[in-house]
């Protein structure tokens, strides 16, 4: 018997792992949890970077990306999703209903659809406010980096909900969702529903997801090394520092850049790293629950 834990980016996470705890030291799947979890931020306006009241891209749609994972051979994701609430929710549906990993646009929308998800209006009248405001003040504004001032208060135009599970069984999985960045280039899908970009789940080596610019994430498949470099010895502290160290190397890094990764390793040693400070993220287990600094903090 496993004892079970939640890791979660962003400090909104923390009241929602809390509820979800209890679930998952009752037995209940690290899938099921994850998938919880992440329904719970898709369905709350309040969080501004994911699922209903997410920031639309420059044209005012809101769209959706999301990922499932427990192993490298089992992972499901959507990227562009217009018209439903729960991406996580039908990225479960093609991890274990088709025989493929992404789906993309309008036909995952369909696809959603196929299975009786309901489909919904899912740009907020808030957001829908805050870009016409955007609109009004600058086309050209630049998304901040996203900082986290905790108690739910973030400041910054994106921010992914990621989170990880080991349930009581010794299984691990990860779920992450996202509105993307605000006010994007139409069409644009970032890091969270490509395999090893956003999230990555080894039973073998671990676990990790990212948050923050995921072009950035992307260039050097952030959650895949993270994992990989724990898979070959690295503690998920050494593992998400060379990671942020390889980003550096390769991008000029401006002042609104953020990224961050949390990790585990299958025995549930776990770490949280940042590019900038601003970053926190959430922690459950049987001890309680906490909103924590990253362990590291590489600039400023
Ligand atoms: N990584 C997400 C993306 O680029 C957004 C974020 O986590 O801030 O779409």
């Amino acid at each position: 018997m496993t004892s079970p834990f939640l890791l979660s980016t962003w400090s909104f996470s923390e009241p929602i792992l809390e509820s979800e705890y209890p679930n998952l030291s009752a037995g209940c799947s690290a899938l099921d949890a994850v998938e919880a979890c992440v329904r719970n931020a898709e369905q709350d306006e309040s969080i501004d970077s994911v699922g209903f009241g997410g920031l639309p891209d420059r044209n005012g749609n809101c769209t959706f990306d999301a990922m499932v994972m427990t192993s490298p051979s089992s992972s499901g994701a959507v990227c562009g999703i217009e018209r439903h609430l729960h991406p996580v929710s039908i990225a479960r549906l093609v991890m274990e209903k088709t025989n493929h990993t992404l789906l993309a646009g309008t036909l995952a929308d369909d696809f959603a659809d196929s299975h009786a998800m309901e489909s919904a209006n899912i740009l907020a009248h808030t957001s829908e406010q805050k870009w016409e405001s955007w609109k009004k003040r600058s086309r050209d504004t630049k998304p901040l980096a996203p900082f986290d001032h905790g108690h739910g208060q973030l400041f910054g135009s994106h921010d992914t909900i990621g989170t990880i599970a080991l349930d009581s069984h010794g299984t691990l999985a990860g779920a992450c969702s996202t509105s993307g960045m605000a006010w994007k280039v139409p069409g644009r899908v970032g890091d969270s529903p490509i395999v090893g970009h956003g999230l990555y789940v080894d039973p073998k080596r671990g676990a990790a997801t990212g948050t923050g610019h995921g072009e950035l994430i992307s260039g050097v498949n952030g959650a895949f090394l993270v994992v990989d470099l724990m898979g070959r010895g690295a503690t998920p502290l050494e593992a998400i520092h060379e990671t942020l160290d390889r980003i550096v190397s390769c991008w000029d890094i401006k002042k609104e850049y953020q990224v961050a990764f949390i990790a585990t390793t299958p025995e549930g040693k776990f770490a949280g790293g940042a590019l900038r400070a601003g970053f926190k993220y959430a922690m459950c287990n049987s001890d309680g629950c906490i909103v924590k600094d990253p362990e590291l903090v590489m600039l400023d």
